[in-house]
């Protein structure tokens, strides 16, 4: 050793922390796209409704989503593409207030 060593050294810890949760979530989401999974044809028996009024915007049921169909930001209220939910209820069960609920499609 010349008495250097590669050290890492964070420029801005706030930043690249944050970086490398978008690239974690990236992995840990799923990635629909009218090519692979396809669009939810008339097969899905359940449909998940949310109801802002119980809503707390914590983002839960985005967050779990398996198939990565619920839009949330911090502040905002979650909304679902039904073009791609299954209607698995995830984002029912994980809900901690009740607010999605799972009604029979077409009612
Ligand atoms: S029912 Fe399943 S696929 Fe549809 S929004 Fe909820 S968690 Fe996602
Ligand atoms: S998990 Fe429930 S309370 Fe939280 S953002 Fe989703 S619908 Fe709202």
């Amino acid at each position: 050793m010349n008495g250097k060593f590669w050290k890492y050294v964070p420029q801005n810890l706030e930043l690249e922390a944050e970086e490398d949760l978008r690239n974690f979530l990236r992995y840990l989401l799923a990635h629909p796209t009218p090519g692979s999974a396809g669009a939810t044809g008339t097969w899905r028996t359940l449909k998940p409704v949310i109801h802002v009024d119980k809503c707390v915007k914590c983002g839960m049921c985005w967050l779990y989503c398996p198939e990565n169909v619920i839009t949330w930001r911090p502040g905002e209220y979650p909304s679902i593409d039904y073009t791609y939910c299954k209607g698995c209820g995830v984002c029912s069960s994980v809900c901690p207030r009740g607010a999605i609920e799972m009604v029979v499609e077409g009612e």
